[in-house]
């Protein structure tokens, strides 16, 4: 593992140009990183052209300084001399890994699990933090950090913890927050604008998610899905689905929680997570994906049936082994 902090400042001391980029679909964490690292680039290197790319991301956070400057084209105007791929490997970048490739010093950051050596000449990958944007503020000179900057990095941090309440939120990520709101911006507001506060077809697709979810393995699973038609029907885009499989998650009694909504003719997008013991990036990764322990994903292809069938066939295993242990612990 690549879990040694390196010095950002001295890596980008003699570039030209700095591409920032993240993975594709980019969540909150992703665009909050992206644009915490670009906004202190810009201030702390000024000599350099720094750029920010990423697909284009939701709405709601244009609350971020420098959303605007997100280019969703990925074009580069002269040689990339250090390139910073955040928040993923070299496979999720999309149209950005050509330029990854080409550039001439790769730096990694991120927290996946299923990351497990780092893409970069340069890694900072630790499995298991909050975020990829509390790694990102690790690396700051605190001389550098602003208001703008603190508020990227604490809607990075909140979203990739649930707003501070899953298992990857630490004693020190909550001091990292505590230093952060200390800059003054309204952190009430960034959360209600980014994380809770949903569209009426948002809320609408959440109900259908929910009125026609089947609990299933003896309640310890719940699986959900959203077909082609009704996206359509509501003009949705993957974004509009994001919180909904966290709101499968917590029904009383279940393990796992599947929500998959379909991207094309048989083939699905899924989110997998769990609460206690399934390891859920195992699962993802079986079938070409990755994540964390608790929440992670991949792509499927088959009809609705299919993909459940061959999901939960992997969660049974996990769960089966689980029970198995119990018993020797009772034994024991
Ligand atoms: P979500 O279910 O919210 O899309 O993703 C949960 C977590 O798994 C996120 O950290 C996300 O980056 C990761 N993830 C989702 N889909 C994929 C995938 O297809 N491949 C990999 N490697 N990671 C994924
Ligand atoms: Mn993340």
């Amino acid at each position: 593992m690549n879990m040694e902090k390196f010095d950002l400042l001295e890596a980008c001391k003699d570039a030209g140009r700095i591409f920032i980029s993240g993975h594709i679909r980019p969540d909150g964490d992703c665009v909050s990183s992206c644009l915490a690292m670009y906004l202190y680039l810009k201030k702390a290197v000024p000599a350099a052209v720094v750029q920010v790319a990423l697909e284009a991301p939701s709405e709601v956070f244009q609350c971020i300084k420098g959303f605007d400057e997100i280019d969703s084209t990925y074009t580069v105007e002269g040689a990339v001399d250090v390139f910073i791929a955040l928040d993923c490997e070299k496979s999720r970048l999309g149209a950005a890994a050509e330029i990854f490739d080409n550039a001439g010093k790769r730096i990694n950051i991120d927290h996946h699990v299923s990351n497990e050596r780092g893409c970069g000449d340069i890694n900072y990958v630790v499995p298991g933090y909050s975020s990829t944007a509390e790694l990102v503020y690790d690396l700051f000179d605190r001389q550098y950090v602003d208001a703008e900057i603190a508020k990227a990095v604490y809607i990075g941090i909140a979203h990739d913890t649930g707003i501070f309440k899953y298992s990857n939120t630490s004693p020190k990520t909550l001091r990292v927050a505590a230093e952060l709101i200390e800059y003054g911006f309204d952190f009430p507001a960034v959360i209600d604008q980014t994380f809770y506060e949903k569209t009426y077809a948002q809320n609408q697709l959440l109900g259908r998610a929910l009125l026609e979810s089947i609990v299933f393995m003896n309640g310890n699973c719940i699986v959900s899905a959203i077909d082609k038609k009704t996206l359509d029907f509501y003009n949705a885009a993957p974004k509009d689905l994001e919180g909904i499989v966290n709101q499968l998650r917590i029904t009383k009694g279940t393990e796992c929680a599947i929500f998959m909504y379909e991207t094309g003719n048989l083939e699905y997008k899924v989110s997998l997570r769990s609460c206690r013991y399934v390891d859920v990036s195992k699962v993802a990764a079986f079938f070409g994906g990755g994540g964390h322990v608790r929440a992670a994903g991949c792509t499927v292809n088959g009809t609705f049936h299919d993909v459940v069938n061959n999901i939960s066939k992997q969660i049974e295993l996990q769960m089966r082994a689980h029970e198995e242990e119990d018993k020797l612990a009772v034994k024991r």
